[in-house]
């Protein structure tokens, strides 16, 4: 057996002339740099979200961070931030000049526990950069309840939830801002880095097209911090070419999840929860075991490949720890981090290919005596 846990190849191979074509388009234009492609998927993908504006960055992370500049975040000021995410989520907080301020996850849904915010709200508070984590949608209502009561802005880390719903709505229009990534493993993935911002607010649109682009608000006038974080035009390209396909593979993705959560349904993993009202993507099907090392290891011996999403918290991550031992503060993140796994999942995954995999995995929990 040989299943990995993702495989980008499938997917290039069956829209491979359509992509070799947009490419082609571009080097026959030479619009390399802030193109066409850029603009056409500035508009598509704002309309896809239900957005007003979507500024192209070079990265989820820039996505992030220009976002908290574009609402005047920065230095004195503190975010919060899940303790369960990937580093980008704290780390365009702590590039913006703010501070991230961890707070735990919820034990069902592993997302931001929105009853914990509050507590963790000072003088400094400016936003909350809430996750829709393995695609996921966050308790949006409460955090945007919190967040008019203390005055704060909210920024989505969307990076993970391309097309997620929540209570009818999509993900990236919720906040005053979102940040998406199109690193090629996302949802929507480009054949390298990309990004994208999606917001409302006219100014916050403006300022974050300035500062992507050396800082330039009219044409050789550099008023704002001279950053480069530019969306290639022909990752633009390719992912013009990808988006129409976006909702057939998230619907796909919803497939085979139902059928791992039907076929585990009764065995000593604990699945994915789905919340009346959400939409959940699965970028990531993570499924959690006390013995999930032993089963990772098992699963790796017959060619089953899986991984985690994360093994460590942010918060336990060295360049927060600053040597300090910080175990413990957020119990429910570091255990979660010691029982999560993602299976294989990408949209052209077979059904027989998860049948294979739950049968693996009921056979390491009870095994033939
Ligand atoms: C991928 C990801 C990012 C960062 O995206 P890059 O494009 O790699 O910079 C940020 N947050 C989360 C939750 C992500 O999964």
């Amino acid at each position: 057996m040989n299943i990995p846990w993702v495989d980008l190849t499938i997917q290039h191979r069956n829209i491979r002339s359509e992509i070799n074509s947009a490419i082609q388009d571009v080097l026959d234009r030479g619009d390399f740099i802030l193109g066409h492609d850029v603009t056409k998927l500035e508009e598509e993908f704002a309309a896809y979200c239900g957005t007003k504006y979507a500024v192209g960055v070079d990265n989820g992370l820039s996505a992030l961070e220009l976002s908290l500049r574009a609402f005047g975040i920065g230095s004195g000021d503190e975010v919060i931030v899940p303790a369960h995410t990937f580093t980008a989520t704290a780390a365009a907080v702590s590039f913006s000049g703010a501070k991230p301020i961890f707070v735990d996850i919820d034990p069902e849904t592993l997302n931001l526990d929105v009853e914990k915010i509050e507590e963790a709200i000072t003088s400094r508070t400016k936003a909350i950069l809430p996750v829709h984590l393995y695609g996921l949608p966050v308790d949006m209502n409460v955090i945007l309840g919190i967040a008019e009561k203390y005055n704060l802005i909210v920024v989505e880390d969307a990076c993970q939830g391309h097309g997620a719903n929540y209570k009818g709505q999509r993900v990236g229009s919720l906040g005053n801002a979102a940040g998406f990534s199109f690193y090629p493993t996302k949802n929507l993935g480009a054949c390298g880095d990309g990004g994208m911002v999606t917001t409302n607010d006219a100014k916050a649109a403006e300022t974050i097209r300035a500062l992507r682009n050396c800082g330039q608000t009219a044409k050789n006038v550099h008023e704002l911090s001279p950053f480069n974080r530019r969306l290639d035009n022909l990752q633009a390209a390719i992912l013009r070419v990808k988006l129409p396909y976006l909702d057939q593979w998230i619907e796909s993705r919803r497939k085979l999840a139902a059928l791992y959560n039907k076929l585990l349904a009764g065995s000593e993993v604990v699945i994915p929860v789905e919340p009346p009202g959400y939409r959940h993507v699965y970028h990531l099907y993570v499924i959690r075991s006390k013995n999930r090392d032993a089963l990772q290891a098992y699963l790796k011996e017959r060619g089953i490949g899986t991984a985690i999403h994360y093994p460590n918290p942010v918060h336990l991550q060295p360049f927060y720890t600053k040597g300090e031992d910080k175990r413990g503060q957020f119990p429910i993140a570091e255990k979660a981090c010691t029982e999560i796994l993602s299976l294989p999942m990408y949209p052209e995954l077979t059904e027989e290919q998860v049948e294979s995999v739950v049968s693996e995995i009921i056979g390491q929990l009870k095994p033939v005596m």
